[in-house]
């Protein structure tokens, strides 16, 4: 059976890309982008002063916006107790407790709004590069940015991170929200001041309308998910960060030393580009896998056919509990820049998302929003198979020492109430 009638028969997929190609680390891929992953961190750190005044739990890290790297030692003697014996190398990267947005989106939306900002204060004249940016939490910055709205579609959590830093910073804020959003979190943005627009219809609704009607305002900035180059280099930065925490922990990555990760994927920015930041890292020695719902595989469609496409082609579409990653079309650019350096897609459906998360409550303690649990899902599909065997004879993978981390994307900011509907306690 290919991999299409597989996912037409909603069956858990796993689709090996075989366009994947050879990358040295610290190689320029994909057209010496990677200036611009550099310019973004710079531009995080810039803004160091102004994220620790305006959001003082940040205060104990000085603005930096980061997630710990956590050993999973109860998840894997889980595993162990299921058959899989991983060795204790298995790590679980926190984005569900970044701060601020409580989701992988603080990386890359969060990035998005503090470029917007600076650009205009620059222009503006009311900031230099070397002014301390504390100063961007004033009266006067923050009814400048007010002339301009910020506007962005969303199934929820770019949303929040959206709305969230661009109210903060004093811009008017406008979300378009599909129906797959939560109400909580339409009711969180609607407390921070954010308009809250909900559409009868899907994501790629959503973002069309709120495209049209910020067209419309010459004063108004569209984050565009499915197209921005700027959440993907804010993405893109964890794989610094993650560098250096692995050093930290005494992780060793190299030819003998492999690292999988597993990446929840909606419309493909996120994964992506973490994705292209730690292949910059690590070249070849790093294998990138996305996992997306049984519902909505549009990047492994996407991949397939080398073009974006909608997953309602092949009847799929509907409803997933996985709502961070109800996409039915991915990323023009995220499929482009995934095309030689992405492993393979792993469809996971939501028996296993909703097991997966109670595994991850029982076990480590730890909440995740269905959608974050995914990458969890497709490393215990993916190891075992047949796919994966030939994948690491193919690839010279040395399978005894690989290191795998498993993404964890969201869930911070989920309420009481939900958390313990969701996990029957
Ligand atoms: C948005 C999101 C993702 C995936 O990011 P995309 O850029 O949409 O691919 C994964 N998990 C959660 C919880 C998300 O909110």
């Amino acid at each position: 059976m290919n991999s299409l009638d597989s996912l037409i028969d909603r069956k858990e997929t796993i689709w090996i890309n075989q366009n994947l190609e050879h990358t040295e680390p610290m190689s320029v891929i994909s057209g010496g982008k990677f200036l611009n992953v550099r310019a973004a961190q710079s531009r995080l750190m810039r803004f160091f002063p102004y994220i620790e005044k305006a959001f003082p739990e940040t205060a104990e890290k000085k603005g930096l916006i980061e997630s710990e790297l956590i050993k999973l030692d109860g998840f894997g003697g889980f595993l162990k107790s299921e058959g899989l014996d991983l060795a204790r190398r298995v790590f679980l990267k926190d984005d569900a407790h970044l701060p601020i947005a409580g989701s992988v989106k603080a990386r890359g939306g969060i990035h998005e709004v503090l470029k917007l900002a600076e650009d205009l204060l620059r222009k503006a004249k009311l900031i230099k590069p070397t002014d301390n940016y504390s100063l961007i939490d004033s009266e006067e910055c923050r009814n400048y940015l007010g002339r301009y709205t910020v506007q962005v579609g969303s199934t929820g959590n770019l949303g929040l991170s959206i709305g969230i830093i661009s109210a903060k910073l004093g811009f008017k804020v406008i979300v378009h929200m599909s129906m797959d959003a939560k109400e909580w979190k339409k009711g969180l943005l609607r407390k921070n001041k954010v308009e809250v627009i909900t559409y009868e219809g899907d994501y790629s609704l959503a973002v069309k309308s709120g495209r049209e009607r910020s067209s419309l305002d010459p004063f108004s900035y569209f984050v565009d998910d499915e197209n921005s180059e700027q959440l993907f280099y804010g993405y893109a930065t964890a794989a610094l960060r993650l560098k250096m925490q692995l050093m930290k922990q005494k992780i060793v990555v190299d030819r003998e030393h492999p690292l999988f990760v597993y990446i929840p994927c909606g419309v493909g920015g996120a994964p992506s580009g973490i994705t292209y930041g730690l292949k910059q890292m690590f070249g070849d020695y790093v294998h990138c896998f996305f996992a997306e719902p049984v519902e909505m595989p549009s990047f492994m469609l996407g991949m397939i056919k080398g073009r974006a496409a909608s997953v309602s082609e092949l009847g799929l579409g509907g409803e997933t509990i996985a709502d961070g990653l109800a996409c039915g079309k991915a990323s023009e650019f995220s499929l482009r820049m995934m095309r030689y350096i992405l492993s393979g897609v792993i469809t996971v459906n939501d028996e296993e998302l909703s097991r997966y998360q109670k595994v991850f409550y029982d076990f480590e303690d730890i909440y995740l929003e269905p959608s974050a649990v995914a990458g969890a899902c497709a490393m215990r599909r993916l190891l075992g198979s047949e796919e994966y065997k030939e994948y690491i004879s193919e690839n010279d993978v040395n399978e005894n020492n690989i290191s795998h981390i498993i993404w964890a994307t969201g869930g911070g900011l989920v309420p009481e109430e939900i958390r313990r509907a969701e996990l029957g306690i």
